[in-house]
């Protein structure tokens, strides 16, 4: 059913002052999301799920992703930035791993914490469930908020499959919150715990969290602005090395295929996809049951995982060899992490079961949704099946069902325009 009062946040913003209506982003949404009308692109908010493919493919800078300011840590009495992953694989390699870390201290904040440092925990805790629950195969991971709202939007008999814990983001948010607050003597309201992210559906997760009730982050940087602003003190620490823990052995949660290996053991076979378009492939194939001898997929939405996200500055391959490299060269580093297991066992980190998304429906009175799909039909027919996209649909069936919906007209077909015009002549 579609719920007109939900509001969907998302990390994305048209400005429609720069759209020429070339539809590159309408060809490149995995869920149909854009339209272009009058030469302007405009969103449905019910369909996106913040994949950031046209943030991408909009070469005019009409889409542009939203995150938050820098200046928000400054609301705080006591500020953590959490970083992903991904971020250490932005540098060249004359950049050290110490020195990209403690230049995030630079900008303000009063601590720094790295997704990697709970990669084990996190790799026990998924085999762990992987092995409590084994009516569910093949489990699917949650660590991508696009493919979960993929599986949301389109895929929603597939929502009982989900790995069903919280991200290692939020894991590690949890724990530093309950830590810190502790410690420091300080109230919930005044400690600000901000993540550092490679993609703009981590933004839009930030901000409207699924599946969790309680107060995680209080807010998301790109790691490409952040990139930009810690350039100016990369020299200065280069010449004055600082002693900072690392955790090069837990970075493999920015590359898609490591984690996948990392859990695979004796008794859990798992497979490991990325790309949104190989991701919609294995889950109709998950729908099929092709794939029931797999006991865990781990599903990203970008190339190569997290390094592919749109919010970074290199390359995703290029990113991904860095990361191997600090992998393979570096030390294991011992983490405190006294409290994590207790909270962990109290169901901490527990998240609801997942709900469909409503998206569109034709009509709430059957009879009139049937009379709409013989229209749609009809309409069908009539169209070249060219699916182009130059009306500014993805496709000829969704072009149908716009105008029936009074959201387009069949003078939107440029192509039965022209085939007419010659016509006439
Ligand atoms: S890609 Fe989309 S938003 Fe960008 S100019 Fe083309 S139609 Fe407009
Ligand atoms: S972010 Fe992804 S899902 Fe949302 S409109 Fe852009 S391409 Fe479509």
């Amino acid at each position: 059913m579609t719920d007109t009062t939900y509001k969907y946040f998302h990390a994305i913003q048209i400005l429609e002052d720069n759209c020429t209506g070339c539809t590159a982003c309408v060809r490149v949404c995995p869920t149909e999301a854009i339209r272009v009308r009058d030469r302007k692109a405009y969103l449905d908010p019910t369909r996106c799920i913040d994949c950031g493919n046209c943030v991408t493919a909009c070469k005019f800078h009409a889409i542009i992703p939203r995150s938050d300011s820098l200046k928000a840590i400054n609301k705080y009495k006591y500020s953590v930035a959490i970083i992903s992953a991904a971020y250490f694989g932005q540098f060249t390699e004359d950049i050290s791993y110490p020195v990209a870390k403690a230049a995030i201290l630079e900008l303000g904040f009063d601590e720094v914490a790295e997704e990697a440092s709970i990669t084990e925990f996190m790799i026990d805790v998924i085999r762990e469930y992987i092995r409590e629950n084994r009516d569910k195969r093949p489990i699917l991971s949650s660590n991508c908020p696009a493919v979960v709202r993929l599986i949301q939007v389109q895929y929603p008999s597939l929502l009982p499959s989900l790995y069903l814990r919280e991200t290692p983001m939020s894991v590690l948010t949890r724990f530093i919150r309950d830590k810190v607050t502790k410690e420091k003597n300080l109230q919930d309201d005044e400690l600000g715990i901000f993540l550092i992210v490679p993609c703009v559906a981590h933004v839009t997760a930030v901000h409207q969290p699924e599946g969790v009730n309680k107060h995680l982050q209080d807010g998301a940087f790109s790691i490409g602005m952040i990139y930009g602003r810690v350039r100016e003190y990369l020299k200065n620490l280069q010449n004055n090395p600082p002693e900072i823990d690392t955790y090069p052995k837990g970075l493999t949660w920015a590359l898609s295929g490591v984690q996948a290996e990392l859990v695979d053991c004796d008794d859990i076979r798992t497979l490991s996809v990325n790309g949104i378009d190989n991701v919609m492939e294995i889950l109709s194939r998950v729908e099929d049951h092709y794939l029931d001898q797999y006991d865990y997929i781990v599903l990203r939405s970008c190339t190569n995982g997290c390094v592919g996200g749109c919010l970074n500055v290199e390359n995703p391959f290029v990113a991904m060899s860095r990361i191997k490299k600090m992998i393979k060269e570096g030390d294991v580093t011992e983490v405190d992490l006294s409290g994590i297991e207790t909270m962990y066992r109290a169901g901490e980190f527990d998240v609801d079961q997942l709900s469909a998304r409503p998206i569109m429906e034709l009509d709430k009175d059957i009879k009139a949704a049937i009379k709409k799909m013989k229209q749609i039909n009809e309409f069908l027919t009539m169209l070249p099946g060219l699916n182009c996209s130059a009306c500014g649909s993805p496709t000829c069936y969704a072009l149908a069902e716009d105008i029936v919906m009074g959201k387009a007209s069949i003078e939107d077909c440029v192509v039965l325009l022209k085939r007419q015009s010659k016509e006439e002549e």
